[in-house]
């Protein structure tokens, strides 16, 4: 990217709208000199200008610090439309998974109860949970069952005995987006999700057992229930084959969009369709089934993980404290009530693509408990570095339509970390620094290689210091499962 890209603030780089005449807005991206040398290096800066055109886009078009090239829109990108100004919705800025996303479980074991048995435990992980391209789980559902999961979101596998009231509780937007119609889903997605739910899925998804390394924020933590020395199971999942149809189809609906509705896109991929228009609304429909379809893959995850506990370790899960942290999308598209700027509320479809909900404390939709410290951001960093979790504050309202990151984000292209890794064994390096990995391939490991991604460190400290969420805990893996 060779464009302009202004310091504003610190941690904040804007990229006026006088850079290119068709740019609605202008462009801000949080980052630190360090890393913003890095996000320059790809057109993912670009894309953020790409974005700011789409009409009814506003205050700015967004992007978090683990920026990276993506589909239309960059990872990390952020952009709220208001439907009233012809605001238009975007497959692009949703992403081809949609509500993928994490959750975070704990447990009341700590990391010397489980030292001696972490190979058995992977092992059993990694047999029990299917992970890789298109595989099957152990969960099928009836043509009319699945349906009704599209609709119903989590509650409906809950019901049938995956899981408990408190699960749904701790998922953002009780696991359901309203709204959500089957019957905007066509019948080729179905089918590819038919027997989908409950998989891991390929590459950068992954189940990972950690143990929390640091406490940062002692009062947040214990609200959360994180403490020094604690086992966690971090789960990355999205809406498999099903949300990507989902995507697939919607892309090629709205591709005469522009010309109906008399607008002009820099980029194709940005395909989109105004939020008040027929396709608009048929897509809001199906994304917002596949949104819940997410969040049932990734209970269904959470049962198998529960299982494979209580068999190595003898005891029902919930003798092991495996209660549910909190769960976040960070592929969505929602309608929230936010500042426009000049004190002008208004509700405006807020997509997030590689990005996080970190509402502030007293936020009215997130979980009591968290009233009093914020909405719990789950950050996952690589299998052989950290994670961390957030507490949203009040600066995301402010500053990013009440979000944050969302990873550390990728540095390196796919084909560049399988060249990188040549003639090495990625699982053997994270074995000899205590990191059990199990996947299909090696091709896997070497894509999701620690090196492929940024310093989460330093991407956490970017959204700490401007306000937008603050460290909480950082988590260390101890043992991976992954597509
Ligand atoms: P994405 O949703 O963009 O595919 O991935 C989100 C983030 O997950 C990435 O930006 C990366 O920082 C992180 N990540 C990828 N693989 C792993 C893993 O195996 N373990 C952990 N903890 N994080 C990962
Ligand atoms: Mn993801
Ligand atoms: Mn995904």
């Amino acid at each position: 990217y060779e464009g302009p890209l202004e310091q504003v603030a610190p941690c904040q780089w804007r990229i006026p709208k006088t850079y290119r005449a068709d740019m609605r807005v202008d462009g801000l991206i949080f980052a630190d000199d360090a890393l913003i040398g890095q996000i320059k290096k790809d057109q993912g800066p670009e894309q953020v200008v790409n974005v700011a055109t789409l009409p009814g886009i506003q205050k700015a078009s967004l992007a978090m610090p683990d920026i990276h090239w993506g589909y239309g829109f960059c990872i990390g990108g952020v952009a709220a439309t208001d439907p009233e100004q012809g605001g238009v919705i975007s497959p692009g800025g949703v992403g081809y998974d949609i509500n993928c996303g994490v959750r975070l479980l704990r447990t009341n074991l700590e990391w010397a109860d489980i030292k001696d048995r972490i190979r058995p435990l992977v092992d059993q992980l990694f047999r029990d949970i299917p992970t890789g391209v298109g595989q099957r789980g152990a969960f099928s559902f009836s043509k009319p069952e699945l349906i009704r999961l599209l609709g119903e979101g989590v509650s409906f596998v809950v019901d049938k005995g995956y899981g408990v009231a408190r699960d749904i509780e701790f998922a953002e937007a009780g696991g359901r987006l309203d709204g959500a119609d089957p019957g905007r889903v066509s019948e080729r997605a179905i089918l590819r999700g038919a027997d989908q739910c409950g998989t891991l899925g390929s590459g950068n998804h992954f189940l990972e057992v950690q143990v929390v390394d640091r406490i940062v924020d002692a009062t947040a933590a214990e609200v959360m229930g994180l403490r020094e020395g604690q086992v966690t199971v971090l789960i990355h999942s999205g809406s498999r084959g099903l949300g990507y149809q989902v995507c697939d189809d919607y892309l090629g609906v709205f591709k005469n969009a522009p010309k109906k509705y008399g607008f002009e896109l820099p980029d194709w991929q940005l395909a989109c369709a105004p939020v008040r228009s027929p396709e608009g609304q048929d897509y809001l429909g199906a994304m917002r089934a596949a949104a819940n379809y997410a969040w049932c893959n990734r209970q269904l995850l959470t049962h198998q993980a529960r299982e494979v506990f209580a068999r190595i370790f003898g005891k029902p899960w919930e003798a092991l404290g495996m209660d549910l942290v909190y769960d976040v999308a960070h592929n969505i598209a929602k309608f929230e009530d936010h500042d426009v700027g000049g004190g002008v509320q208004k509700q405006v479809c807020v997509h997030r693509k590689g990005a996080t909900r970190a509402f502030p404390p007293g936020h009215p939709e997130i979980p009591e408990a968290y009233a009093q410290v914020g909405q719990p951001v789950i950050i996952p960093g690589s299998m052989g570095t950290a994670s961390w979790v957030l507490a949203g504050q009040p600066g995301s309202m402010i500053h990013s339509f009440g979000t944050s990151c969302h990873g550390a984000g990728r540095m390196m292209s796919r084909t560049a970390a399988i060249r990188l890794a040549e003639g090495r064994r990625i699982d053997k390096e994270l074995d000899a620094i205590g990191i059990i990995a199990r996947a299909r391939g090696h091709k896997g490991l070497a894509e999701e290689q620690p090196a492929a991604y940024k310093d989460v460190d330093l991407v956490v400290d970017v959204v700490d210091k401007v306000g937008i969420s603050k460290k909480v805990a950082r988590l260390r893996p101890v043992g991976v499962i992954k597509g």
